[in-house]
């Protein structure tokens, strides 16, 4: 019999313009579906009951930015620019991780998103330095049990001069050897593949193409570091040119784009591309200009959001939201012609946010027909958040809670797939105290070998030399 799952008393915040909120509701599953919301429901014999009282019910978060892999270097480039970053863990550290570290990282990481309320994630997984990470990265997102994307990133790791791949083409044909091993089932994964792009002019563009064609024969989503690099290096630049080329399409996932202005967001619109906002990476770090939420919402493109890397940011998407509301406020109040002395409400909602990091992350992905928000049909990504808690009561309007107020720890149940993967605040299936020790192991093993890193000299210069080996080597 299929197990039925009913949520009573709740404060159900659905998303869905013609179910609304409901003060006090009920939410029937079954199987992977939500089935029925209304103002009560009798549960059908042998359904479990999970009484939401006191908790607002939510859609399950979508990030649409990540680097799981990173996770055992939380906080590592704390205090370090986007050169630091690059330098430090995009080149040194990457280039020591073996499989079990991207392995870890990524498991954890991805259990660290489940945990805090989200439900489905667009891993920009460009830890690939060997086939044999290529395979541990998948193996990690698959055994985590999150919806989303895995997208195999192509950005060539050099390990002591050398690289795994004898040539770029031997890392395409990898990623094609891992969409047949792990993708091709008709027995319906939560988890899909995609494409990572190396970011733009690191390689010379016939590579470039070579990449986003194959996501396009994949059918699959890819994404793109785009336009976010500081100075005058022209890494991640040159979005227009794969425009004019015919390769941009819904399937993008464009990251970042801080460097975009309303023309170029029209260009986006009209393709029915996606932009993927990371506000805290962005604006910490010093990519370029900070995230550009006043051009893409005057184009009429919603961002999705994402929590990019731990090693620099907070994976908790309460927090990304919060940094998403002040900052968009704070550009549009302040932007020229906006007369926030005379208005009264604010052009950014919090309502607006909360949509950014539930449904709009699940357009991005091309799944708002399936989850992003609660209704009859869609598959049940839902979460629970304890407002009876000190920093949520009283609630007056739950998604201002949710937005201004909540934390990863107020989260008391996720469900993902119909299926209960956190009850009472813990995580239901999953021997955390191992993974925590293991991911420690990983952490002393990669500060181990820190001490033979170089130092970052300016971007410009890491570009221009990791463009030299790449090209070299490809
Ligand atoms: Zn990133």
């Amino acid at each position: 019999m299929t197990e039925r799952t009913l949520i009573k008393n709740g404060w159900i915040v659905s998303m869905d313009p013609t179910i609304g909120d409901l003060r006090r509701g009920s939410l029937l599953i079954e199987g992977e579906r939500i089935v029925q919301i209304a103002a009560s429901i009798d549960a059908p014999e042998g359904c479990e009951v999970i009484d939401a009282e006191g908790m607002i019910v939510h859609p399950g978060f979508v990030d649409t930015h990540k680097h799981l892999w990173q996770t055992a270097l939380r906080g590592v480039v704390a205090d370090r620019t986007l050169v630091g970053y690059f330098s430090d863990v995009r080149r040194d550290y990457l280039s020591r991780y073996r499989p079990e570290d991207v392995y870890l990282g990524t498991l954890v990481g991805a259990l660290e998103l489940i945990d805090g309320g989200t439900t489905s994630v667009l891993d920009h997984s460009h830890g690939v330095v060997t086939p044999d990470h290529s395979v541990a990265l998948v193996e990690a997102e698959l055994n985590s049990g999150i919806r989303g994307v895995w997208a195999y990133g192509y950005c060539p790791v050099e390990v002591e001069g050398l690289q795994a791949f004898a040539s770029h083409a031997d890392r395409v044909k990898d990623a094609f050897r891992i969409k047949e091993r792990y993708f091709n089932s008709s027995d319906s994964s939560l988890l899909r593949m995609g494409v990572a792009i190396t970011e733009q002019n690191l390689l010379p563009l016939d590579l470039t193409v070579n990449e986003v064609q194959s996501a396009l024969d994949m059918d699959a989503v890819w994404t793109s570091h785009t336009h976010c690099g500081p100075g005058n290096a022209p890494i991640t630049r040159g979005f227009h040119t794969l425009v004019g080329k015919g390769l941009v399409d819904h399937r993008a996932v464009l990251s970042h784009c801080n460097e975009f202005r309303v023309d170029d967001f029209d260009v986006v619109r009209d393709l029915g591309a996606h932009f993927a906002s990371s506000p805290d990476s962005e604006i910490a770090l010093g990519i370029a200009q900070p995230t550009p939420y006043r051009d893409a919402l005057l184009a009429g493109v919603q961002p999705s959001l994402g929590t990019d890397c731990v090693t620099c940011m907070s994976g908790d998407m309460y927090a990304n939201m919060r940094m998403a509301l002040t900052f968009s406020r704070h550009q549009i109040n302040d932007g020229p012609g906006s007369n926030y002395e005379t208005i009264v409400d604010q052009p950014v909602s919090t309502r607006d946010v909360f949509r950014w990091a539930t449904l709009e992350g699940a357009r991005a992905i091309g799944l708002e027909s399936e989850i992003g928000t609660l209704a009859p049909g869609k598959l049940a990504d839902i979460v629970l958040v304890n407002a009876r808690s000190l920093n949520l009561a009283p609630v007056l309007d739950p998604v201002a809670d949710l937005v201004l107020h909540a934390h990863a720890g107020n989260v008391d149940t996720v469900i993902v797939n119909g299926k209960v993967r956190k009850r009472a605040g813990k995580l239901t299936d999953t021997q955390i105290g191992d993974l925590l020790g293991r991911l420690d192991d990983s952490r002393d093993y990669l500060l181990s070998v820190a001490g033979e890193m170089d130092d970052a000299a300016n971007l410009t210069h890491e570009a221009e030399e990791w463009s030299e080996r790449l090209t070299s080597l490809s």
